[in-house]
């Protein structure tokens, strides 16, 4: 994806999430100089694997693997400073040495225990599947204008009273809600107390970082988490994140302007999954779901939640191609179809009798959407050891061929396996 000309580049997932950005990221990474995630909170994790070794990083960028990279939690980010710091303490452990290269920009939100209990609360009134972690209602309070920044940790006393604040409205909250949970205060200012001095010295002004890289020509990866699909205004609502997942939010989090982005990667699984409620139209039939997800591995990194699968939906990554403004593609986990006979593609959708080539608004409507499907001849052979196209089977690239085509996208990378090393650059 780097050249000469485009030197900033946004890694987004075009589907439901999952789809291995931190795979695509960790191998990008390797060129890269500066990788800053740009939203979403300690929910979405990034499984990474080195050799024998698995790494799940929740909220640092993946980056951090390449001891040259310097990575960055931006401002669009809600910070969970806990699981932080048990991702900090696991690099540590594993002798990645994160010293002077990890900044948090000290505008991000933080996600505090309160978040947590409301999340839990309105999860058993509202059903939208979300993993608990406090992100949503941390997003709430930042949209309304009552969130906790980094920055608010430098004024101790300003700190204390925010938190006696919130709180306090919290419970509130959680008594309406009809939650027999209560925050604590005590445990609130404990909390920050402790945490402060360890989360001070990594914050900084990360936007300057950002955009003094991106001017002096430094080769610069923004990150996101989740897909597109779950973005809060082009994702299938309200079965959505909190936050705009999509390369426009790209610019907003990371703290730079949209003209600094030379392009956008989507990352899309060769097949299709999600986690949580919601339509999800081309959701395979018994056995061929249950084969997906044993095949892909497909339980959530952080949750273990069984993802549902289904196949490839070409209308879904149309439509994230468009709001993304996609200039590549990378296909991910195509050695996970080696074994099927046939792999049917969704091609486009039917609602109501009449042709449907764009994603309707209403979740209702995704709910009654008939896929079209194309079924294409399997390769039925291994594909991990594949380098390049051509060591390809020619199903496999044919397939690869159609799906570049239906999406009109050029496809760039094609992953064949967990290994950083099993990847094709096209
Ligand atoms: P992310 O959040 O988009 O990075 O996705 P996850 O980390 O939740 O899921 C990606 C999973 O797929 C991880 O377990 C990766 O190791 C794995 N993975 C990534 N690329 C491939 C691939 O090409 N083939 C297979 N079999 N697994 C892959």
């Amino acid at each position: 994806m780097f050249d000469a000309k485009t030197t900033c580049v946004v890694v987004v997932g075009a589907q439901w999430g999952d789809e291995g950005k931190g795979k695509l990221v960790d191998v990008l990474a390797e060129r890269a100089e500066l990788v800053v995630r740009y939203q979403g909170g300690a929910n979405a994790g990034h499984t990474v694997v080195i050799g024998d070794s698995q790494f799940i990083l929740r909220q640092i960028p993946s980056g951090i693997l390449h001891p040259n990279v310097t990575c960055i939690v931006g401002n669009g980010v809600v910070l969970d400073p806990e699981t932080l710091f048990g991702e900090l303490d696991q690099l540590a452990a594993r002798g990645v040495d994160t010293a002077g290269r990890f900044f948090i920009s000290d505008r991000a939100h933080l996600v505090l225990p309160y978040h947590k209990l409301l999340d839990a609360a309105s999860e058993k009134s509202q059903k939208l599947g979300t993993t608990g972690r406090g992100i949503g209602p941390a997003y709430e309070d930042k949209y309304g204008r009552r969130g906790m920044r980094l920055t608010d940790l430098r004024r101790v006393e300003c700190a204390r009273a925010m938190l006696a604040d919130r709180v306090g409205r919290a419970n509130r909250l959680l008594e309406m809600m009809g939650s027999s949970e209560r925050a604590s205060l005590d445990q609130h200012v404990a909390l920050l107390e402790r945490l402060a001095p360890r989360l001070l010295p990594l914050t900084a002004d990360t936007g300057v970082l950002v955009h003094r890289a991106v001017r002096s020509g430094r080769r610069v990866l923004l990150e996101g988490a989740q897909g597109a699909l779950l973005d809060v205004d082009h994702g299938t609502y309200p079965f959505v994140t909190s936050s705009n997942t999509t390369a426009g939010g790209a610019a907003v989090g990371a703290g730079i302007g949209p003209t600094a982005i030379d392009g956008v990667l989507g990352v899309v699984k060769a097949y299709t999954t999600r986690v949580g409620n919601g339509p999800l139209p081309t959701e395979a039939e018994p056995p061929f779901g249950e084969r997906l997800r044993e095949l892909g591995g497909e339980f959530g990194a952080v949750t273990g939640r069984p993802r549902r699968c289904g196949w490839f939906d070409a209308t879904v990554v149309r439509y994230a191609a468009r709001v993304n403004g996609l200039t590549g593609l990378a296909v991910t986990k195509l050695d996970v179809l080696d074994s099927f006979a046939e792999v049917p593609i969704c091609s486009a959708y039917r609602l109501d009798g009449e042709s449907c080539a764009e994603m309707p608004a209403e979740v209702e409507a995704l709910g009654r959407v008939q896929p079209i499907y194309e079924v294409h001849a399997g390769w039925q052979e291994p594909t991990g050891k594949a380098r390049r196209l051509a060591d390809l089977p020619a199903a496999a690239r044919a397939y690869l061929d159609r799906l570049q085509t239906l999406i009109d996208v050029p496809v760039r990378y094609v992953s064949v396996g967990t290994r950083r090393d099993q990847i094709i650059e096209v």
